[in-house]
């Protein structure tokens, strides 16, 4: 495989380029790489889809920092757990240190919740992933896979937490209660209170052979593979729930869920407000003065529409129900075609004697352009006035 290109390199921006910047510039090489505006052209193919996938790294902040910290390999999806630096492509890894694990995986430890029987079932917590999807796919959804890792039931021990051969034994402390008994003296009597044991942690029960994958948890970080299915309309920046997607619950507890945060790539031509599309389409002065049969761009493929004769510079047509699915079924929005006029520049002789011709024919010119004796002096266009905005 070739060397990989720098992402900032591929889309022309800075690395300290703001995400509204980072948008604009993959717009552009969208546009000029698109498959539509080249087609049969393998080359452009390519670099259309490098721009898609630097896009995906640095419009995601999380990848983006990845990317900034280890280059390509920090977001290489085909990076596993074996020798992965990150423990895991996601950058979650962290989460899952087996140390940490029932002090930060599951959720509920609100306050005095340690009192709590540590033989209660809880639920998971959450795993979060990101996906990118094209702007199409946004619009009529999709199915996209998505490579996770989360916590699991310990494939060595089958969740026991104790070595292969061996079971737990029952706490000689509580005898298995997970509290004892406590006889304090005090000024009114003898009081009995009841305590966690500390022994087994309250739990009854110790290990004294703890597997050794796990090392003892009964837990174990494992890869997985889940197809979520994207409804139609979901926007940019939108999440997406499993339930029962993330980190394996405790005690029987629920799995806890799958966050899915969801990245749309912007489209090279249409942009999106609300459920609506909108484009620019250009058109010649003459088609625009005469009238013609254009051939417009739609999320369903090219739509024929008559453009009336006298259309102005920055008029705008409607395509009814060619917008973007409205989430839970509610119909499409439109699409808004907002026509440009190209104004022709390095016109030939003949052009200009043309053009010069038809304007003489005009009967009514606009009555504004004349001396009308109180001109007060001449000024040039210079070259640092294009400059201005
Ligand atoms: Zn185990
Ligand atoms: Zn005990």
């Amino acid at each position: 495989m070739a060397e990989k290109r720098d992402y900032y390199e591929v889309l022309g921006v800075d690395k300290n380029a703001s995400e509204d910047e980072i948008k604009k510039a993959y717009r552009k090489v969208a546009k000029q790489y698109h498959p539509d505006l080249n087609p049969g052209d393998k080359a452009a193919e390519e670099k259309f889809k490098e721009a898609n996938e630097a896009y995906e790294v640095l419009s995601d902040s999380e990848k983006k920092a990845r990317y900034d910290q280890y280059g390509h390999a920090g977001v290489d999806p085909n990076f596993g757990a074996g020798g992965n630096p990150f423990g895991g492509f996601g950058g979650f890894g962290d989460a899952f240190d087996l140390g940490d694990l029932f002090g930060n995986l599951f959720g509920g430890f609100g306050g005095g919740a340690r009192q709590q029987n540590p033989n209660a079932p809880r639920k998971g917590s959450t795993v979060q992933t990101s996906v990118t999807i094209s702007f199409e796919e946004a619009a009529k959804g999709c199915k996209k896979t998505v490579r996770i890792n989360r916590v699991d039931t310990c494939s060595e021990c089958g969740g026991t937490g104790c070595q292969k051969g061996t079971s737990a034994e029952t706490c000689k402390t509580c005898g298995g209660r997970g509290t004892v008994n406590v006889q304090q003296r005090t000024p009114f009597g003898v009081m009995s209170t009841s305590r966690q044991c500390s022994d087994c942690g309250g739990r009854g029960k110790i290990i004294k052979n703890p597997c050794s994958k796990c090392r003892g948890t009964g837990f174990e970080t494992k890869q997985a593979t889940v197809e979520i299915d994207i409804p139609a309309g979901i926007d940019d920046r939108q999440a997406l729930s499993v339930r029962g997607g993330g980190n394996k619950g405790l005690n029987g507890g629920p799995n806890g869920d799958l966050r899915v945060n969801v990245n749309v790539r912007p489209h090279p031509f249409f942009e999106r407000d609300g459920f609506d599309v909108w484009c620019d389409f250009t058109v010649t002065y003459a088609q625009a003065a005469l009238g013609d049969t254009l051939y417009v761009p739609t999320l369903d493929g090219k739509v024929k529409y008559e453009l009336p004769a006298g259309t102005q510079p920055g008029e705008v047509f409607r395509f009814r129900g060619r917008g973007i699915a409205q989430l839970g079924g509610r119909g499409r929005g439109d699409q808004f075609v907002r026509i440009i006029v190209d104004v022709p520049k390095n016109l030939n002789q003949r052009q200009k004697d043309l053009l010069r011709q038809f304007n003489d024919s005009l009967p009514n010119k606009p009555k504004n352009n004349v001396d009308d004796g109180k001109t007060v002096g001449e000024e040039k266009r210079g070259f640092f006035d294009k400059f201005k905005l």
